[in-house]
């Protein structure tokens, strides 16, 4: 699989691959890490005249944490590579779910040079960063010559590999808000064994108490590989916000069932849409059963 030829530039700084962007358009592309865009050039998925490098922005590359929160949020820049993001301290203690999620990302070469504005832009439904970052209401910036805008994740992916990002615009950050209460999630995916692989169903469970310790005041449920895009689950997580940590127990398996049908899997070579419900409704009530353990364990008796 040859590549066909393309011009190649590597920006200085933000502003300057946003001004290449704008005079480009949809002639250019951005690379960051390289690890999807590199395969969809091979394939012909992807024929830019113009590659517009990110390799040098630095100042994409950031996890701003205590010193420097921005009422009380933490900002990622798209060009964190994940394995610095899984071993990042600061995540770990408010977002471990997303530390599991891009610690799983293919291997560790991968993860070195794979970054998490890629994994979102490139909109793969089974991206492993995409379903923690919806249950954590994650906000993105999107920037272009003319400002700086502010959408939700869950707004961003319009389809497989398709997203409302315009074609002048560069993720800029993503911004999560911190838990005010105790809070616990947890990432599970299924991949063929002893392979480097993309997930065939993967599901994040994130939940955070009310003031009272004893109450669920938000659970957030996503589904990634089951559908056209990663999505969350409103239905299911409806059944268990709003009680309490013990009549949550009581209705995991109920919740588990909601979201095994409300995800639409696909049959292919490597599973079938019938096994990829199955694993969604286990995982969810792994995943619900180890958060609920947590939060009980907090403080929730
Ligand atoms: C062997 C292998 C195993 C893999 N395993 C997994 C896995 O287990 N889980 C998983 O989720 N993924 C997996 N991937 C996919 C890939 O590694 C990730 O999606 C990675 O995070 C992509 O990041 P990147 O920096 O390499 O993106 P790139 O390839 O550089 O870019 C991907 C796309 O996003 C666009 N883009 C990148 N950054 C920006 C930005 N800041 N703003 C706007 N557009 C941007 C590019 O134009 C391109 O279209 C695997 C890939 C390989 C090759």
């Amino acid at each position: 699989m040859r590549i066909q030829p393309f011009d190649y530039w590597a920006a200085p700084g933000l502003n300057e691959a946003l001004n290449e962007l704008d005079l480009h358009g949809a002639d250019a592309t951005v690379i960051a890490g390289g690890t999807d865009l590199v395969l969809n050039m091979k394939k012909k998925n992807i024929l830019p005249r113009r590659v517009i490098s990110l390799h040098n922005l630095n100042e994409l590359d950031f996890v701003l944490t205590d010193e420097s929160l921005d009422n009380d949020s933490v900002r990622i820049g798209a060009l964190s590579k994940h394995a610095d993001l899984a071993e990042n301290p600061f995540l770990k203690q408010h977002f471990p779910i997303l530390c599991e999620a891009v610690g799983l990302i293919g291997s560790w070469q991968i993860r070195n040079v794979g970054t998490i504005g890629g994994n979102i832009c490139n909109a793969s439904p089974a991206a492993d960063s995409a379903p923690p970052l919806l249950v954590l209401d994650a906000q993105l910036v999107l920037a272009s010559k003319k400002g700086e805008k502010k959408i939700s994740l869950e707004s961003f992916f319009t389809g497989p590999g398709a997203t409302v990002l315009e074609p002048d615009q560069i993720l800029k950050e993503i911004v999560i808000e911190l838990p005010k209460q105790p809070s616990a999630g947890c990432y599970m995916k299924l991949r063929r064994r002893k392979a480097v692989d993309v997930s065939l169903a993967g599901v994040a469970f994130q939940a955070e108490t009310g003031p009272d310790r004893k109450t669920l005041a938000k659970v957030g449920i996503a589904l990634g590989g089951v559908a056209p895009t990663p999505v969350r689950v409103p239905e299911a997580e409806a059944l268990l916000a709003g009680r309490t940590l013990d009549e949550a127990v009581t209705k995991i398996s109920d919740c588990a069932e909601i979201a095994a049908k409300a995800a639409s899997p696909i049959d292919d070579v490597r599973a079938t849409a019938s096994y990829r419900r199955t694993i969604i409704n286990v995982f969810i009530q792994r995943c619900a059963q180890n958060v609920l353990n947590t939060l009980k364990n907090s403080g929730g008796d």
